[in-house]
Formats: structure tokens, C-alpha cells, sequence
């Protein structure tokens, strides 16, 4: 005779085969959200030239007016400020750069400034003590090499401490409207590989790759359209896609929702 255990298994066995006729007449459930959708990039689909059309399109639609977040007066204030925003929010570096440029206002006050004092200044912004060396730098050098003026080139840029290309970009786009590159942040990295308009995850790489695609004259208004986009839809954790603009366009395997 079987133990009570063994029968158990057995039963359980048979019940496994059998089919679930609760599940076949049970209704069907409310239209599931899809998790995924067909993630592989496919070049010639993605980077058709109307497909990037049509993204630009929808995405000047919905942000008409998107511009940079960081508050400043001139070059050199969005200069400090986009030094000051890396691994920062922009709320958190808007909150500190009214008093910073209140106590140095210009370059050369700034060149001038104790390490010590700007390090105190800032210090909320976190890594601090590395950007106030930077911004001290970048005083420095501006005073000594660009006559007090923030340059005006990707080269001179470059040569400013603190200044990647990320930042040179900022400053020459926003501040001087000069189309060099594309400002490729967290967010503009992010929202490029979701929408397959790169799979590369080295911001140069994808910069130089968004200049093959996008004409120059959406360079400037592309990152700081695709920036509000990723902070208030294709947020990083959970995006939001089902009020996504972009969604019917998008193949994105990290998708939580899909039309299609
Ligand atoms: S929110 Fe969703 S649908 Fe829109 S771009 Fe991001 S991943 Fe794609």
C-alpha cells in the first residue's frame, strides 16, 4: 500500500497533466500590458531617415519650448553650472549658483577665490572638492588664456579644466547657439539606445553616430527635447510608455507597455 505521502505525489502528478478547465472557461483578463517588445536593432528600420523624421517631429511637438534647465545669466555662469551638475540634479545646482556667482561673479573673481571657499559654496552638489577645482581651473584659465571670455570653440573649450566634450557642447549650444555635437547625458544615452538610434552605451561614440542621423539643425533642440523626455516619460526605472509619444515608434525591450 502506498504511504499517505506517496499517494499525495501521485495525485498531485495526475492533476498537473490535466488540463486547467477553470482557466478555459474563466474570462479572458483585462488586455495585459505588454513587457516586451521585438528589441533587436535593426539598422535599416531604425535609422531609416523618415523614422528619424518622425521621431524629431513628435518630439518638437511635445516639448516646443524645451530648453536647458540649468539657470545662468551668460557663458561662463552655464559653464560652472554644467561642471556643477554632474552627478547632481539640476534643481539641487540651481539652488546653489545664485549665492556662488553672488560672492564671484566673474571669472576673474572666481580665479581669485580661496579653493576652500568655493569647495563650501558648492559643497551640497556633491564631489565637491573635485568641481570646485575645476571651476577654480576653469577661472583661471579663461582669465589668463581667453582675455576673461568663455571661448567660443570645441577646441579652446576642451582646453578649459572641467570642459568634456559633454559640457563644451552645453556652453556652445545653449549660451552661443553654435551646433558642434550633440549633448549626449545620461538621459540623451539612455533614450538613444531604447529608440535603437545607437546600441553603443560610450557617449562619444553615440554623439558622433546622432550626427550621422539627425540633421545639425536639430542637433541643439534634440538633447534638450530627449532630456525633458527621459526625466518626465522614458524615466530610467519604470518608463512610462503608455503615455509615451514616442511609444508606436519604439522597440524597446525595457518597454512597459506596447501597442504593438
Ligand atoms: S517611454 Fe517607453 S515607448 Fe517611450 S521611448 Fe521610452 S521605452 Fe520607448
Amino acid at each position: 500500500m502506498p504511504s499517505t505521502k506517496t499517494a499525495a505525489k501521485t495525485v498531485a502528478k495526475k492533476s498537473a497533466k490535466r488540463p486547467n478547465v477553470n482557466a478555459a472557461i474563466a474570462k479572458p483578463a483585462a488586455a495585459k500590458p505588454k513587457t516586451k517588445a521585438s528589441g533587436q536593432f535593426d539598422p535599416k528600420r531604425d535609422l531609416a531617415p523618415e523614422r528619424v523624421a518622425e521621431i524629431l517631429r513628435r518630439l518638437d511637438a511635445a516639448y516646443p519650448n524645451a530648453e536647458c534647465a540649468l539657470i545662468h545669466r551668460n557663458a561662463w555662469e552655464l559653464l560652472v553650472a554644467t561642471i556643477l551638475s554632474a552627478q547632481c540634479t539640476d534643481a539641487r545646482v540651481n539652488m546653489v549658483t545664485p549665492e556662488l556667482f553672488r560672492k564671484y561673479p566673474t571669472p576673474q573673481a572666481m580665479a581669485e577665490a580661496p579653493l576652500p571657499a568655493i569647495e563650501e559654496e558648492i559643497r551640497s552638489t556633491g564631489f565637491y572638492r573635485n568641481k570646485a577645482k575645476s571651476i577654480s581651473g576653469a577661472a583661471k584659465k579663461i582669465v589668463g588664456e581667453f582675455k576673461g571670455q568663455v571661448p567660443r570653440t570645441m577646441a579652446e573649450l576642451l582646453t578649459v579644466p572641467g570642459a568634456a566634450r559633454k559640457t563644451a557642447n552645453v556652453v556652445l549650444g545653449v549660451a552661443y547657439k553654435i551646433a558642434e555635437g550633440v549633448v549626449v547625458d545620461t538621459h540623451v544615452l539612455r533614450l538613444s539606445n531604447r529608440l535603437s538610434l545607437t546600441i553603443s552605451t560610450e557617449p562619444k561614440k553615440v554623439e558622433q553616430e546622432l550626427m550621422q542621423i539627425i540633421p545639425k539643425d536639430h542637433w541643439i533642440a534634440f538633447s534638450h527635447e530627449l532630456i525633458h523626455h527621459g526625466r518626465q516619460v522614458c524615466i530610467a526605472r519604470k518608463p512610462r510608455c503608455v503615455d509615451c509619444t514616442l511609444e508606436t515608434l519604439c522597440h524597446s525591450k525595457d518597454k512597459t507597455w506596447s501597442s504593438h
